[in-house]
């Protein structure tokens, strides 16, 4: 069956996907094998502000296209509603 056939490809790509723990420095998340976090641990004070900035500025550009997504989903729900 295609479903079974779905659940076990995804089974796997879920035990191919390695483990991750979170950075303590810049709460980043990376691979449990490495000794260091690749983000932060090359970086001084300064990157790690800098770091931080470009988070926040990725976490509001997301946060715009959810607002977005939300702005036409309502659009095409209120004109579904109004064609019937
Ligand atoms: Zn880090």
């Amino acid at each position: 069956m295609l479903i079974n056939e779905l659940l076990q490809l995804k089974f796997e790509q879920y035990k191919a996907q390695r483990k991750s723990q979170c950075c303590n420095r810049c709460q980043l998340r990376y691979a449990e094998d490495l000794k260091q976090c690749p983000y932060c641990s090359h970086l001084d004070e300064e990157g790690l502000a800098v770091l931080f900035k470009q988070k926040e500025r990725s976490y509001l550009a997301r946060r715009e296209l959810g607002i977005w997504f939300l702005f036409f989903c309502s659009i095409i729900a209120a004109s579904l509603l109004l064609i019937r």
